[in-house]
Formats: C-alpha cells, sequence, structure tokens
C-alpha cells in the first residue's frame, strides 16, 4: 500500500459500528488502519488483529508490536478498566481518557457527585445501595423517578417508569433481583426531564475542546419511540434541536465546567467527552449522562458526514496540543438494522444480503455491526447488524438516501426504524 508522507499509522480498538466509522474515516484521510479486533467488516477498511477488547495485555503487546503513532479506543468497557493508562505508560499516544476520568461513564453515582460537586446542571437525585432506602427514596419524588443501575450496563440499566409502581418494581430488580449484578449494586433514582435529548460530543485534550456536529439517536426499538430501549436504532446529524444558543449554553454551563472540574481533581480528561444532554423546551441544556468515547450509532452520521479532517486532530488531543477549531460537516443520517430478537437474545448466522450493490452506491456506507463472513457469504453475528449510513445535501436527502440504499439489502429475519430523522424533518417543516 502507498502511504503518503503525513499518514499515521492508527490502531483502532474495537470491533462494532462505532470502530468500522472510525476506521473508514482513518483510511479516506489516508492514514495506515489497523485494528483489534475488528471484524470481517472493518477488514474492508483495516488490518485486523485478533486481540479482543478485554485483553488489556494483548492490546499493550500489540501496539509495542506495531508501535502506532495513534491508539483510538472506542469502546468504554476497557478505558474503564484502564486501558489508555496501561498504554500511555507504555509510551503510546492515546485518544481515550484515564480510567479515573472515565468513571464519569463507568459509575452514574460518580458522575452525579461530580456533577452536585461543580454546579452543573443535571437532574435531582439520590443513590442508594439498600432496598429499604430505595422504596423509601422512590416516594420522596413528586413523580415516579428514573431508576438506573450505577455500573456500566450495555445501555440497558436505565427504566424510565410511568407510576410509582413501576419505579419499585424497577429498583427491586436491581438491588433484589440482582439483574444487573454489580452494576446494579448501586442504584441512582433521578427527577425525570422532559424535553429533547441530544449526542453532544467533544474532542478534548483536557483543557481545550472543539465540538462535533451535535447527533440524535434514537433508543427505542420500534417507530413513534415505542418499544424497549436499545444500544441505538438510528442517528443523524447535525440535529436542529441543538441550534448556535443551546450549544453556546452547553458549552458555557455544561462543557466548561465538566472539563475543568475534572482538572482540578486530577483526572483531566483526554478524548472525546459525550455529554447526553435533555434540552427543554425553553433551550436550558441538562445532562443526562457522561460517556467516555463515541456513541454508537450517532459516530456514524458524525464520522461520515464530516468535511473537514479530524484524524490529526485526535492525536493533537492525545498529545494535549488540540488547536479548538469548527468542523464543517454535510448532514448524515445511520438507519441501523437488527438481527431478529433484538434486544433480547439474538442467533446468529442469518442471511445477509446485497452489501456489495449498496457498496457501490454515491455518499453512502454500510458500516458492519454484528456481521461475518461464513460459507455463504455475509451472515449475522450480534445484536445489531449493519448501520446503513448516508450524506446529503439536506438531511432529508441524506435520510432518503439511507432507506434507499436499505432497500436493496437483506438481513434474514431482520428489523429497522422507518422513521429516524422524522423529528428533525418535522422541526424543520414547523
Ligand atoms: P442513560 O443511560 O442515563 O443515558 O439513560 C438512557 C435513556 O433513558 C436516556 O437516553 C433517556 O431517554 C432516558 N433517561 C435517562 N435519564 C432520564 C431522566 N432523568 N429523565 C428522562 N429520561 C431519562
Amino acid at each position: 500500500m502507498h502511504v503518503p508522507k503525513s499518514s499515521l499509522k492508527v490502531l483502532i480498538v474495537g470491533g462494532g459500528g462505532r470502530e468500522h466509522a472510525l476506521a473508514w474515516r482513518c483510511r479516506v484521510e489516508g492514514h495506515e488502519v489497523h485494528a483489534a479486533p475488528g471484524s470481517d467488516g472493518i477488514a474492508e477498511d483495516a488490518t485486523c488483529h485478533a486481540v479482543g477488547v478485554g485483553d488489556l495485555a494483548g492490546l499493550v503487546a500489540l501496539a509495542d508490536a506495531l508501535r502506532p503513532d495513534l491508539v483510538i479506543v472506542g469502546p468504554e468497557q476497557p478505558l474503564v478498566d484502564g486501558l489508555a493508562d496501561r498504554l500511555r505508560a507504555a509510551g503510546h499516544a492515546v485518544f481515550g481518557p484515564s480510567a479515573a476520568a472515565a468513571e464519569l461513564e463507568g459509575s452514574k453515582a460518580v458522575a452525579k457527585a461530580f456533577m452536585a460537586r461543580h454546579a452543573i446542571p443535571t437532574a435531582g437525585h439520590v443513590t442508594v445501595t439498600g432496598l429499604g432506602e430505595a422504596l423509601a427514596a422512590v416516594r420522596s419524588f413528586a413523580s415516579p423517578p428514573v431508576i438506573k443501575a450505577s455500573g456500566l450496563a450495555a445501555g440497558k440499566g436505565v427504566v424510565v417508569p410511568e407510576t410509582f409502581a413501576e419505579a419499585e418494581l424497577a429498583v427491586r430488580s436491581c438491588l433484589e433481583g440482582h439483574v444487573f449484578g454489580d452494576a446494579g449494586a448501586t442504584v441512582v433514582l433521578e427527577e425525570r426531564l422532559h424535553g429533547e435529548e441530544a449526542s453532544l460530543f467533544v474532542l478534548t485534550d483536557g483543557e481545550r475542546w472543539s465540538l462535533l456536529p451535535p447527533a440524535q439517536d434514537h433508543k427505542r426499538l420500534r417507530d413513534g419511540d415505542q418499544g424497549p430501549n436499545t444500544g441505538g436504532m438510528g442517528a443523524y446529524c447535525p440535529a436542529p434541536v441543538c441550534d448556535a444558543a443551546v450549544l453556546r449554553r452547553a458549552e458555557q454551563e455544561i462543557v466548561g465546567p465538566t472539563l475543568a472540574g475534572l482538572r482540578a481533581e486530577g483526572r483531566p480528561f483526554v478524548g472525546v467527552l459525550f455529554v447526553g444532554l435533555m434540552i427543554a423546551p425553553d433551550g436550558a441544556p441538562k445532562v443526562i449522562e457522561y460517556n467516555c468515547r463515541f456513541g454508537d450509532p450517532e459516530a456514524q452520521p458524525v464520522l461520515f458526514g464530516l468535511q473537514t479532517p479530524i484524524v490529526a486532530d485526535l492525536l493533537a488531543a492525545a498529545r494535549g496540543e488540540l488547536t479548538p477549531r469548527r468542523y464543517a460537516a454535510a448532514p448524515a443520517a445511520s438507519v441501523v438494522v437488527a438481527a431478529g430478537g433484538y434486544p433480547g437474545e439474538t442467533r446468529p448466522g442469518a442471511a445477509v444480503r446485497g452489501l456489495e450493490a449498496a457498496g457501490g452506491l454515491a455518499d453512502v456506507k454500510v458500516f458492519h455491526a454484528g456481521t461475518r463472513r461464513g460459507a455463504h457469504g455475509w451472515e449475522t453475528r450480534g445484536g445489531r447488524v449493519l448501520g446503513v449510513c448516508a450524506r446529503g445535501v439536506d438531511l432529508r436527502a441524506a435520510i432518503e438516501r439511507a432507506y434507499a440504499a436499505l432497500a436493496g439489502i437483506e438481513v434474514e429475519g431482520g428489523q429497522y426504524r422507518r422513521d429516524i430523522g422524522v423529528r428533525a424533518l418535522t422541526r424543520r417543516a414547523e
């Protein structure tokens, strides 16, 4: 492969749709891309190495062998477990926070206490560990509180109950039924917020930051925001709910104080701080959650739509030398196709057809989240199978293009939403 002089050698840790989007982005910007473990789909954009995200020692050894200019860590678990610290200790430039900074995602109880210490706007809350205490706390709220397992629960540890009885049931299943294991041993009860959600990605070296175009994802399984919560069924960007005034407030009231607070506590955040926002009808943003990495699927439209190179900035952030900038981006949307049965158990091995034709379409990219090459071609490997991503002159064009591409793809028994981005389109028509 011809590698231009300014090209970097990049190692991406992870193997889902987010990491495919990162690998694709690095490759189109002219870099040499490696992924661990990657996937058969990611192998179209990177050289994959069979080291899993849970094998921290193996990942450090791989980095030592490859000597990349930059390591990008995709998923939260290895960050919370200290992968970035171990890589840094071995002398590698890492885009991803230390375990101490990643705790903002690893423990919702820690995140809430942090926000209280630094006066960062968020929902009122109570943190509990005992069942009696929890049941009493449920009734202390004026309306049924949101129930959250404090630890990492793959996006599934949150219940938004309609009644107090449902809230009590959720508390019992965490603290008595142990449905989230240790992650649910501490529970955060939170005032329910109303408004529109958005995902803000803050690229930072710990001190300076740049915002990426704001995105919105679709957490519920079915159209009209019905059905169970999922890891995300689609996303688009930019999200019009995050207009310039909201972004300004979010930077002043949330991003600045969060990064300053982490610095003051001796745990500066290097990487992408993903702030899940609830934006009230009057435009006031509050933090619903912090994540310590790119969102999936939001990373797909964000990285596919970007018109400004970004990979050199990830390296600059890793080195503590970020130059803040504004990113130009085309509107983009990604529709997730999930296997039958998702978000419950899914059966791998269902046929996936039509990817070659979709791969030839202009302004379309299919990101692989849970596929593999079987004896008879592509097949499913996981719950979320693909993200069909497209960009356009406007959001409507991007969304229509994504669905047109999807029409040529068949995932046996698969399911997807037909209304990705509808909220933004209706808002525009208002
Ligand atoms: P989290 O994992 O904390 O982002 O929660 C998952 C989802 O639950 C969010 O995307 C929201 O849709 C919902 N949620 C979480 N906290 C609240 C809250 N305080 N008020 C209303 N909805 C919430």
